[in-house]
């Protein structure tokens, strides 16, 4: 098996995405940016949220290998909530948040888990591509622009999104599944970030999953900063950070 990534912040930003991967699992991060003036409670940037984060579920990644995805991010997002219990406001609504998407290769399956708006995608020989979206966010009541109320009162709320913060339960509201192994299937992990390439840039999926099979992860985020320069996104930010995870030659294992 091979996995590729990158990662890259926007331009003169620190950057909140983060990518980790092991022998057969991978896993992408992206901490929602805090709105200009609103008290976290928390005395940590969003850096430090994602990548406390991604230790710990890295560490029960390699060493429970046969836990449920849903049940190691809850136990990882626990352990984050308890690295900063003592300094931080935990019921504040507006607590350092991520998403995290995560796949997991074992014997003749993948299993998925996708939390916030970092799409993966499945890609197969006959060029057929399969994405899959937690789109919680993309139909808040009243449509876009969101305002920072509306948001804050629908973060892991029942009938509104689910996101990597203060509640280890959120893990159980990931959009999850498994698929099997067929020969030569690949699998790509994005933040929102990347796929700005299809949401605003006019590319398809296909054309983009070419793209990243043609170019890599660092070519395909050089594709997002070309798009990005030449014509300003309509209502988010104009560059963001963004990043690609590839994982292809995804040999299937030997029945013993
Ligand atoms: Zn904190």
């Amino acid at each position: 098996m091979q996995i590729s990534c990158a990662s890259e912040a926007a331009p003169g930003q620190v950057n909140e995405d983060y990518a980790i991967c092991g022998p057969n699992w991978a896993a992408v991060l992206d901490g929602a940016t805090a709105p200009r003036g609103v008290d976290s409670g928390c005395i940590h940037n969003i850096p430090w949220l994602v990548h406390q984060l991604a230790a710990t579920l890295s560490t029960k990644m390699l060493l429970d290998e046969a836990f449920p995805l849903t049940d190691m991010l809850a136990a990882a997002i626990e352990d984050t909530c308890s690295a900063h219990a003592n300094t931080c406001d935990l019921q504040n609504p507006d607590s350092p948040s991520t998403t995290v998407s995560i796949i997991r290769i074992s014997s003749d399956t993948l299993e998925y888990l996708t939390l916030g708006d970092s799409p993966l995608a499945l890609w197969r020989p006959d060029n057929q591509i399969t994405a899959l979206k937690d789109d919680r966010t993309d139909h808040l009541p009243g449509g876009r622009p969101y305002t920072v109320e509306l948001v804050r009162s629908l973060r892991n709320k029942p009938g509104g999104f689910w996101v990597a913060s203060t509640e280890p339960k959120a893990a159980y509201h990931a959009v999850t599944g498994n698929v099997p192994l067929t020969p030569g299937i690949e699998v790509g992990l994005f933040t929102d970030g990347a796929t700005r390439l299809i949401d605003v840039y006019g590319y398809d999926w296909a054309g983009f999953f070419a793209s990243l099979r043609d170019l890599g992860p660092a070519g395909v985020i050089n594709r997002v900063r070309d798009a990005e320069r030449n014509k300003p996104h309509p209502y988010g930010k104009r560059y963001d950070d963004a990043t690609v995870v590839h994982v292809s030659d995804i040999a299937r294992p030997q029945r013993t």
